[in-house]
């Protein structure tokens, strides 16, 4: 980071974390996971001398390790399979940190797949991806040579958004968002954890570098009509007993949005308790957010504000809100002071 300067710092930072990372991969294991599509996207550049970049300058669709490989052949067999099986098996077991328990469900996942005809990958569906980005390079990155040039240098997105992982609610459509506008982060029920070191370190990481390091003005926490993840949180008992692996302890995030819920509509049928509770569970999304020092003190200094919204994919409408919170000097949260509500359409 030293030899950065401070214009340069955030792609600094990012070509380090990706260097990092596949230094890392590659020592510890001949097997890396690659990007699974690669393509020639610009004839002009070298690999040699281009910044590390998840686009490499490779024929389209060539993907060379071992992992990745047979599940880009057509005519995968029964051996290639194994032979992945195993690799990741081997770059499993010579990680010390995963150990026996990923060892174990590596081989669980195994027996599940091989009852399924020995087939994991189908060509339809590698054909479907390759269309895909055909049409994406040729109908938007060919024809947008000045935004894509800008972007292969730098992103610099004026929006953080959280949203669900629903496949109907993909902010990037909804908003109309282009490549560069959003740092987008997407998990069950687009929950904000409160600041926690230890047990959400990935949603941490994602807002650090987002308020720090992009230095976003805007973070955008996104409900969105029929939610399966809010519809759990309602449900689940949260008595002891468990019936999921992840999703009941994540759910539980937003469990004071629950208890709001039915503390203030106990009468309400409960399709209707989980539509209120999915703009509630935003609430308490953004005021989790208050537990990180760092969006903290872009409230305070103005730098960064945080919305609210709501998509109902069934009605076709969007609704945002923006939280005004009462922030003294230490930092301390004093009251939601304001709520300014837009009702876009
Ligand atoms: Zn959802």
């Amino acid at each position: 980071m030293a030899h950065c300067s401070i214009s340069t710092i955030k792609s600094c930072f990012a070509s380090q974390l990706l260097t990092s990372t596949t230094t890392t991969t590659s020592t510890q294991s001949k097997v890396a996971f690659r990007p699974v599509a690669t393509a020639k996207l610009n004839s002009s550049s070298s690999a040699a001398t281009t910044p590390i970049s998840l686009i490499r300058n490779e024929p389209v669709f060539a993907a060379p390790a071992p992992i990745i490989h047979p599940l880009l052949k057509e005519d995968m067999g029964k051996d290639s399979y194994e032979e992945a099986i195993a690799a990741l098996g081997k770059l499993l077991s010579e990680n010390g940190e995963l150990g026996p328990v990923a060892a174990a469900r590596i081989d669980e996942i195994t027996a599940e797949l091989k009852t399924v005809d020995g087939s994991v990958s189908s060509s339809e569906s590698i054909e479907r991806l390759k269309t895909g980005f055909i049409h994406f390079k040729k109908e938007k990155y060919e024809q947008n040579p000045a935004l894509y040039g800008e972007l292969a240098k730098g992103q610099s997105p004026k929006f953080m958004v959280f949203a669900c992982s629903d496949s109907r609610v993909c902010p990037s459509h909804v908003l109309d968002f282009q490549p560069g506008e959003a740092f987008v982060v997407r998990n069950i029920a687009n929950m904000v954890p409160a600041y926690d070191k230890t047990k959400y370190s990935g949603v941490g990481a994602a807002i650090e570098y987002g308020v720090l390091h992009l230095k976003v003005q805007e973070i955008v926490v996104i409900g969105h009509s029929a939610c399966g993840g809010i519809k759990g949180l309602m449900s689940f008992p949260f008595d002891g007993t468990t019936s999921t692996d992840f999703i009941e302890d994540w759910v539980k995030i937003c469990l004071p949005a629950k208890a709001k819920i039915n503390a203030q509509h106990a009468e309400t049928p409960f399709g209707d308790k989980c539509v209120l509770c999915e703009k509630e569970a935003v609430n308490v999304s953004l005021g989790n957010l208050l537990s990180y020092p760092f969006v903290r003190e872009g409230l305070v200094n103005k730098t960064l504000a945080l919305k609210g919204g709501y998509y109902d994919f069934i009605k076709g409408s969007f609704e945002l809100w923006g939280l005004e919170f009462g922030l003294s000097p230490s930092l301390s949260v004093k009251d939601v002071a304001t709520i300014l509500h837009w009702k876009l359409l």
